[in-house]
This record gives C-alpha cells, sequence and structure tokens, in this order.
C-alpha cells in the first residue's frame, strides 16, 4: 500500500518513496500577501491539505511548510497607495489568509515561514551561489547566471526561446545573459530594504523559497508543491538555486506537483470578462463545506470548472451524508480497523484520484439508501462518516446543516421555530385550518416540515 504521484520532473506517475519514512517533508508556494484570495487560490490550498492529510496516514511525521511571501513590488505598491508601512498591507492579508484557510477546513502547515523573517539566510544563499560561480553582482544587484547551469530549464522542459517568452525578461545591461534573473535588488529610499554586500535591497522572489526549504526542511525535500503556473520560471528557478548551492546534483525535491487551474463555467477566470471569484466573498455566500467538496471533486491535475452545476452536485452529495447522519443516530457503528484499506483511500494513493474517490463515496451513499438491514447500514454508515472524518466534510449536525443554508431574505431559524410550535398549539386546540395555514405559509417561504414521534422536524429546500 503506498502512494503514487505523478511527478512533474520526469513527467511519469512514480511510487511515492519519502528520504526519511521517520519524516517526510512538504513544501508548498504560499501567497504573496497583498489582497484576498480567488478561488483558484483556493483550489490549490485544498489539494495540499488532502495531500498532507493522505501522507499524515501513511507516515509517522510529515512536515508540511507553505510560506508567506511578505516583501514584493505588488506588496510594495499597495502599501505607497495607502501611504502605510508593508507590514499593516501584509499583517492584514495574512490574516485573511489564515481565515479563509480555516474557513476551507484546512489543516494549519507545520511551519508557515515569512520572506522577511529569513533575510540572513537568503543573503548567505545569495553569496554562496556567487562563491560558487552560480551568481555576480552588478549596479545593485545580485542575478543567477542561468549559463553556469547547463540543466537549466530541465523541470519546466522549455526550449531557450520559450523561456525568454515565458519570463517576459527584462533586458537590462548588467545581465549578462537576458534569462539571468534577479536575487537581489536595490530599494531607492521610500522602499522597503535591508543592508547586503550588494548595497541596502531587497530579496528577489525565487530566492525567498530555496532560503527557507534549506533552513527549515534541508537541501532535499520529499514533495515541492504549486500551481502549473509556477512550473515557470519560479519553481524552474527554485531548483537551479537549490542545486547549485549543495554539492548534490539533483537535489532540491524529489517529487515535483503541480496542481491545474480553475475555469469559470467553462472561461478563463479573470477580472477583465468579470468572472473573477474572490473566495471570501463565495465563502460568505455558500456553506464552507460545500465549497470544500467542490475544490475537491476534480482531478487535481485536470483544469477545475467552477460552475453552478458543480455547486448543486456537492450540494446533492452533501445533502446525502447528512440525511444519512439524521436517519442513522441510533444505529450503532463498528470503528474502522484500517482505514487506508478501504475503496476510497485506494483511490486517493492513486495520484489523488478525487473523482473516482468520490465516486466510491456516492455508491456506499446508495447503499445505504437501498438497504434495509441493520447490519450493512451500521457498517456503511461506519465506513462513510469515516471517509468524511478524513475529508474534513459533514461535520455538521445533521440538523445545523438541512436548516442553516440561508439566503438572504430566507425566513430565520427563529421565525420557523416559533411557526411550527403555533402550528402545535392550533393542533392542540383542534384547529386543524390553522395549523394547515401555518404549514402552507412555511411552505412559501421555501420550509418543509415532518411530523414525527420525535416532533416537527424541518429542513429548507435544497
Ligand atoms: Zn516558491
Amino acid at each position: 500500500m503506498s502512494l503514487v504521484l505523478q511527478n512533474s520532473m520526469t513527467g511519469k506517475k512514480e511510487a511515492f518513496s519519502p528520504l526519511d519514512a521517520e519524516q517526510v517533508t512538504m513544501y508548498v508556494c504560499g501567497p504573496t500577501v497583498y489582497n484576498y484570495i480567488h478561488i483558484g487560490n483556493g483550489r490549490s490550498a485544498v489539494v495540499y491539505d488532502l495531500l498532507f492529510r493522505t501522507l499524515q496516514q501513511l507516515y509517522p511525521k510529515v512536515v508540511y511548510a507553505r510560506n508567506f511571501t511578505d516583501v514584493d513590488d505588488k506588496i510594495n505598491a499597495a502599501a505607497a497607495a495607502q501611504g502605510v508601512d508593508i507590514s499593516v498591507i501584509t499583517e492584514r492579508f495574512i490574516s485573511a489568509y489564515d481565515e479563509d484557510m480555516v474557513a476551507l477546513g484546512n489543516l494549519v502547515p507545520t511551519i508557515v515561514p515569512k520572506a522577511t523573517e529569513h533575510i540572513s539566510e537568503i543573503i548567505t544563499t545569495i553569496n554562496t551561489l556567487i562563491e560558487r560561480g552560480h551568481a555576480y553582482a552588478a549596479e545593485g544587484h545580485a542575478l543567477f547566471a542561468v549559463d553556469s547551469l547547463a540543466d537549466y530549464g530541465k523541470l519546466s522542459k522549455r526550449n531557450t526561446d520559450d523561456m525568454i517568452a515565458g519570463a517576459r525578461v527584462d533586458i537590462a545591461n548588467y545581465k549578462r545573459n537576458p534569462m539571468d534573473f534577479v536575487l537581489w535588488k536595490p530599494s531607492i529610499d521610500d522602499q522597503p530594504g535591508w543592508p547586503s554586500p550588494w548595497g541596502r535591497g531587497r530579496p528577489g522572489w525565487h530566492i525567498e523559497c530555496t532560503a527557507m526549504i534549506h533552513k527549515h526542511l534541508g537541501e532535499t525535500i520529499d514533495i515541492h508543491g504549486g500551481g502549473t503556473d509556477l512550473l515557470f520560471p519560479h519553481h524552474e528557478n527554485e531548483l537551479a538555486q537549490g542545486v547549485c548551492c549543495t554539492d548534490q546534483p539533483g537535489a532540491y525535491a524529489r517529487y515535483w506537483v503541480h496542481n491545474a487551474m480553475l475555469d469559470i463555467e467553462g472561461e478563463k477566470m479573470s477580472k477583465s470578462l468579470g468572472n473573477f471569484i474572490v473566495l471570501r466573498d463565495l465563502l460568505a455566500q455558500q456553506p464552507h463545506e460545500l465549497v470544500r467538496v467542490a475544490l475537491l471533486s476534480a482531478h487535481y491535475r485536470s483544469n477545475m470548472n467552477w460552475s453552478e452545476q458543480l455547486l448543486h452536485q456537492s450540494r446533492s452529495l452533501l445533502d446525502r451524508l447528512y440525511t444519512i447522519k439524521r436517519d442513522s443516530a441510533e444505529l450503532g457503528s463498528a470503528p474502522i480497523a484500517d482505514l487506508m484499506a478501504l475503496p476510497f483511500m485506494q483511490m486517493l494513493l492513486d495520484d489523488l484520484n478525487t473523482p473516482k474517490a468520490f465516486a466510491v463515496l456516492h455508491e456506499l451513499t446508495n447503499r445505504f439508501f437501498k438497504t434495509d438491514d441493520l447490519g450493512e447500514r451500521a457498517q456503511l454508515k461506519a465506513e462513510i462518516f469515516a471517509i468524511t472524518d478524513f475529508l474534513n466534510i459533514a461535520q455538521l449536525d445533521a440538523d445545523t446543516w438541512f436548516q442553516g443554508q440561508t439566503a438572504e431574505g430566507d425566513i430565520s431559524a427563529e421565525q420557523v421555530e416559533a411557526l411550527i410550535a403555533a402550528r402545535q398549539t392550533a393542533k392542540k386546540q383542534r384547529d386543524f385550518a390553522g395549523a394547515d395555514a401555518i404549514r402552507a405559509q412555511l411552505a412559501d417561504r421555501g420550509v418543509l416540515i415532518n411530523d414525527t414521534r420525535e416532533g416537527t422536524l424541518w429542513s429548507r429546500e435544497s
């Protein structure tokens, strides 16, 4: 029983075998904190949370690091526009990001390093690259010399022309080769900066990840993750820096994992098309675990199409799970002895095949609804909720799920309870016309009621 992952370096699915099975290491490039994240960023975070949870089932210790890029030209521009220090901007959006991650149901990574807290490690790494002949100083900059690494481009598998186009390189006269990229750049007086051997300045983007990986996880990590949009130039450059400051060619990251992008109703998401979805706006409108289920439903290597239909399907799965939760309250359930042996988990072990895994979960719910055998129901219940606990979905009380999905203009839960109480009183007084009128009034507001021995249950129409 082992995990298989598609490795972007080899272009193949490979059996995952960590360098040290006692401590698996994973690094994922995190956000540049100058605004709220969009739903595509949310997808990436949920994908690596699932990978983290899967690794935790297989290995005793998994160290997962995800950084915050908290110095960057976009942050500087936002701070300058508002006349505040960059820390005002970065602290605000780090808090917002953390809140979004909690709402999505993600675990907190083991280590959450920030670029500005690693300036000395960054300078040391650049110095090492210069000493080894892989970088040079010029006009207040430090630059990586791509000609010094024979197989530069091997991760993204691009030829030089593609790389020049993809990197949108600045032709600058201080660069020896137009593809050389910035490790350190000078800051003018009102820009954030730190003293360095090359003058007061700030780090380039790529170098922070390499310096933080080496500090926290070691020279070679097991898994490096991120979106396909980071493959070039960011990951290619991280790799170049990583291998050139150690004596181990081929080191740095053993498995490169890349998640695909997200489209909206079949179109690329962009501000100009007016279809840009900020994650927290979505989370304000939809149940949080509905967003989580939807983001997990596509295979992480496939472009995801975010659509009304996807939300509808995800809601339908959660409705089924909560119906089972509500209807099986008195059923005993045997604990699942070996989570990893479940067919659901076997699908995840195959390169996180969530579409197949969710199909298995769906089939389990079908079987639950079809059978009257209490023993079989109890067993299915145990299997279903072992899976949902692992995924961190269907964690609410069933009534909270069915009653809590309020949209603007919906009748509140308190109003529903008050009307149900009034209906009970009417029934006791044998005012059946009055009781029926209240039922009709609730139905008009999208609330269905069901009289049971335990009392009147209600739910909102979905
Ligand atoms: Zn990175």
